[in-house]
């Protein structure tokens, strides 16, 4: 049997590596023998762990490129590959993931499918075309609350709601600790802001 293609893309905060890991969790438990993988490339995770802007982590296996992915998925007898942030290795990664699919392994795949400055973001568009299974996530508009589909730098001079604060959504507690924690990530909340498409301001 050929195996079943599951991709999870957003914006930046949309909650992306959260359901991976949730999806990894409940595949272990259900005895599935699961690879992660990341990017050694990600510095936003601890080179051994995929981590959530939420701080919450699992182990995963740092990789620099796809040749290796692919040589590590076929090492063991997984039955599951679970790539996190996918657009690190680029569009070589479709027929890698391919590949896998062919000779009967599962994967997901995670990551950005949008760019800063508001542009379809390769390998996820690709991956969503012919995955069994899409999961579109959005974050949290950090202007207005509503659904945000897209993520930008932040400039400098700017605050993280923007230039009218009187209309900010104050995230709950919970929400500001993590983010503390998440100060030294790459792409934390101190250069990137989730935003909607009305509030979207592209590259700055
Ligand atoms: P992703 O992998 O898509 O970047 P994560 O799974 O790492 O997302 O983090 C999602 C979490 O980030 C949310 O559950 C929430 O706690 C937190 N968060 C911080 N800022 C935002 C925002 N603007 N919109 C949504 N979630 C946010």
């Amino acid at each position: 049997d050929t195996g079943r293609l599951t991709v999870i893309a957003g914006p930046m905060f949309s909650g992306k590596s959260e359901e991976l890991m949730r999806r990894v969790r409940r595949a272990t438990i259900a005895g599935i023998d699961v690879l992660v993988v990341s990017h050694s490339l990600d510095t936003r995770s601890d080179i051994s762990t995929i981590t959530s802007h939420t701080g919450v982590n699992i182990p995963a296996v740092p990789l620099g490129d796809v040749a290796s992915l692919a040589g590590a998925a076929l090492q063991k007898d997984y039955d599951l590959i679970a790539i996190d942030e996918a657009q690190f290795f680029g569009p070589e990664l479709v027929p890698a993931v391919e590949d896998l699919l062919s000779r009967g392994l599962d994967v997901i795949v995670e990551g950005l499918c949008v760019t800063f400055d508001g542009q379809p973001f390769e390998p996820l568009p690709s991956f969503m075309a012919v995955a069994e299974e899409v999961l579109r996530l959005t974050a949290v508009c950090t202007v207005c609350g509503k659904d945000a589909v897209f993520h930008q730098r932040l400039e400098q001079t700017e605050s993280p709601n923007g230039p009218d604060a009187a209309r900010t959504v104050q995230p709950p507690e919970a929400t500001l600790a993590a983010t503390e924690i998440d100060a030294s990530h790459i792409g934390g909340l101190d250069t990137y802001v989730a935003r909607c498409r009305q509030h979207f301001t592209g590259a700055g």
